[in-house]
């Protein structure tokens, strides 16, 4: 395979944390794709970020245009669309396209119950899950299955309570009850290098979520005259910089979940690439992580200049995005694309 750069491209599909992913290809020397539908395409060429731009009906028919994307030797960089909209098993399955990052990954961290296995076994403080809703003894948060952004989540603090709000949901036997923590949340950005075996704390940010961050604008009576509900869906990212001293904390946990990501099975180079720990930290400074995400995450979208961390560690710009096309073009250049390949 070759050592040149000009051989390959980085190409993904126009939506989540694209820009920066192109942004960052085209920065390292490398010719960036953009997959878009005639709809969404604005941002990327008003942008410029793209070296080029495939328009494809819808991005469910990606497959139509792999072909397109092989015959340019293009590295495919999965995001949050990207997985939500191929599907892990069909990515795992079918793509033939070169694909950063692990497949089998993308199946362990799409599965509630698999991912939570991989998170107990790396030693992470999760929230407590409830069997039955007669075990609920304190705040806890129901979670339904697929509830894309949170939607139609609530919170109970009783048995009764329970069945008093899940009444209203059709199909109300896909979900999870798990412990409600009182804290704030906090996403870890991460980047594990598959080239070196270091693990960089990237960023982090909070969600901005409609209607959870206005609810405090109104008064408490209000809320519940108003028969106002909690509701998660996310509409940005806020970015964070963390008290220092926890940082030794977020670079173990990071670390403990690579580990971890090695016994997986289907996935015989575990964890490597961009990935993020999800959770809420208490005032007790404990962090309770509730999800994992196995690749770039839309809270890397402040930092396409870098974030701070970043900074002290390059010394220039260096968003995500940047940072697989470096990992990218140092594989490439090395002659071990096939160790960043999954
Ligand atoms: P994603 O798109 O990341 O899969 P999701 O739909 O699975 O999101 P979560 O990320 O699980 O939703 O949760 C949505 C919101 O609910 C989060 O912003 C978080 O602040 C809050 N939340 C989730 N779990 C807990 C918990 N155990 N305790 C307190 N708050 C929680």
């Amino acid at each position: 395979m070759s050592n040149d750069i000009n051989d390959f491209a980085i190409a993904t599909l126009g939506s989540h944390t694209a820009l920066q992913i192109l942004k960052g290809a085209k920065e390292e020397g490398i010719k960036a794709i953009a997959i878009c539908t005639k709809e969404t395409r604005k941002p990327y060429d008003s942008f410029g970020v793209a070296d080029e731009i495939i328009e494809i009906d819808s991005f469910e028919n990606f497959f139509e245009i792999e072909k397109i994307l092989m015959e340019k030797n293009a590295i495919v960089i999965p995001h949050g669309s990207f997985v939500s909209y191929l599907g892990p098993q069909k990515i795992k399955d079918n793509l033939k396209a070169m694909h950063y990052g692990s497949k089998g990954i993308l199946i362990w961290e799409s599965d509630r119950s698999m991912e939570r296995v991989w998170l107990q076994d790396a030693g992470l403080n999760l929230p407590r899950i409830y069997q039955t809703p007669e075990e609920i003894d304190g705040p806890v948060i129901i979670k339904f299955h697929g509830a894309k952004g949170g939607f139609g989540y609530f919170i109970a603090n009783s048995t009764q309570e329970f069945y008093e709000r899940i009444k209203k949901f059709k199909d109300p036997d896909d979900y999870v009850i798990q412990e409600y923590i009182v804290g704030v949340p906090m996403y870890v950005h991460y980047f594990q290098s598959a080239l070196t075996g270091e693990l960089e704390i990237m960023s982090f940010d909070k969600r901005y979520e409609s209607n959870a961050d206005s609810i405090g604008r109104i008064a408490a009576k209000d809320q519940l005259d108003a028969g106002i509900q909690t509701s998660y869906t996310i509409t940005g990212n806020i970015p964070i910089v963390v008290r220092e001293s926890m940082l030794p904390m977020f670079f173990k946990i990071g670390e403990d979940v690579v580990a971890a990501s090695k016994k997986l099975e289907g996935a015989p180079k575990g964890l490597y690439g961009p990935f993020c720990l999800e959770g809420i930290i208490d005032p007790n400074l404990n962090f309770r992580v509730f999800e994992i995400s196995a690749r770039i995450v839309a809270g890397t979208n402040p930092y396409t200049n870098g974030s701070p961390y970043t900074w002290l560690k390059y010394n220039e710009p260096m968003s995500t995005g940047r940072r697989v096309a470096r990992e990218i073009k140092t594989a490439i250049q090395s002659g071990r694309l096939q160790d960043i390949l999954g």
